[in-house]
């Protein structure tokens, strides 16, 4: 009997790494992670099931709080880095430099650790203390610097940029304008989606930040199957959606208490990216889906997670029943405790009453 069930594991073993080893970035198996970078990627596909059940389609989530920094910029931050030493820009004992709202540089921070690098972070003094405390315990040096427009010389990422140029052996890792984040989408997430739901995917909607995961991801998919749906999932107050319906740069009304999605421009990641269709997510609804996804399926994700299931929800009734719709659960509720979680900053921004009651068990004051 013994013998029977160690034939049957081994080849499960070899047709798991058969599976794998096709795939561009990963050289080794599911089962041992080669440190944290080989904690980037990977992530569970999870199906949400009261939402699938609600529309008749499947709604599924890449879990990207799963990766070893714990949000979906860590596949960014890790191709970055790794542009940057086959380069030559970054050498041994090298300084990383980025300018983010927090996510990139948690990842970055992360990798930079395990890879010997020193970590800066420029980033707009309006972003949760969560995140620069976090940076902080990460040993990254924190620069806030006030909230200002890209447009500005001194808007975070030009200040990441001269700080750059201002050291030896340092690299501005230029999360927005490298393509190298498109390129991690393109090779891991992608892949992971395709592999996953073998190939029966109809639809994928992401908000943007840098546009990296929706460009990649559509890239990619859409080389497999033209037919798959790439939907932009814009907050209030940013101009992607009236830029992809009207062609104009114009803001959507309102301002957004998401964090890490949202732009004032077209980035060179979401140039030339395989948009399908744009909608514009409320904070009414993500901050609704949010607290929905917390306590109808369990997870507690910060609020793109909670506007990328609102717009997967929308394109799932605009497609009717029996299509698959994957999106992504960004990162965990945790970073965003003091505001999303707290009862007073959601009353002043004006979508407490958004929450369903009995859910209100979660806020702080
Ligand atoms: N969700 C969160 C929480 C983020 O921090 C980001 C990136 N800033 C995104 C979504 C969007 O990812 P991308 O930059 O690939 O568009």
């Amino acid at each position: 009997m013994a013998g029977a069930g160690w034939k049957v594991w081994r080849k499960l073993r070899i047709i798991k790494s058969v599976t794998f080893q096709s795939s561009r970035f990963y050289s080794s198996d599911w089962n041992i992670r080669h440190g944290l970078v080989g904690m980037v990627g990977r992530t569970p596909l999870v199906r949400l099931n009261k939402v699938s059940d609600e529309t008749g389609c499947e709604i599924l989530a890449k879990a990207e709080f799963a990766n070893g920094g714990g949000s979906v910029k860590d596949r960014a931050a890790y191709f970055l880095i790794r542009e940057a030493q086959k380069s030559g820009e970054l050498k041994p004992g090298g300084t990383v430099v980025e300018g983010t709202a927090g996510n990139t540089g948690i990842g970055l921070a992360h990798l930079c650790l395990a890879m010997g690098y020193k970590c800066v972070i420029y980033m707009p003094n309006t972003q949760s203390h969560e995140k620069i405390e976090l940076l902080q315990t990460l040993g990254a040096d924190v620069r806030p610097v006030p909230a200002v427009a890209w447009s500005d010389p001194n808007n975070y990422n030009h200040q990441a940029k001269r700080f750059a140029e201002s050291l030896d052996n340092a690299v501005w890792t230029n999360q927005f304008d490298n393509t190298a984040n498109r390129l991690a989408h393109i090779e891991t997430t992608g892949p992971e989606i395709w592999q996953q739901t073998d190939g029966k995917v109809s639809a994928v909607t992401f908000g943007t930040g840098t546009g990296g995961t929706l460009a990649g991801v559509g890239t990619y998919l859409k080389e497999k199957n033209k037919d798959i749906q790439v939907v932009l999932a814009d907050p209030q107050g940013s101009v992607l959606y009236n830029w992809f319906k009207h062609g104009k740069l114009e803001r959507s009304e309102g301002n957004s208490i998401t964090e890490g999605i949202g732009q004032g421009r077209v980035t060179s990641n979401l140039e030339g990216a395989p948009i399908d269709d744009a909608m514009c997510i409320t904070d009414k609804e993500a901050v609704e889906y949010t607290f929905r996804l917390l306590h109808e399926e369990g997870f507690f994700v910060g609020a793109s997670s909670g506007l990328n299931v609102a717009a997967a929800v929308r394109v799932a009734k605009s497609m009717g029943p029996g299509h698959t719709i994957v999106t992504a659960l960004c990162d965990t509720g945790q970073r965003y405790y003091a505001k999303l979680f707290s009862r007073k900053f959601l009353d002043d921004k004006g979508v407490l009453q958004y929450i369903p009651e009995p859910y209100r068990i979660s806020l702080h004051d």
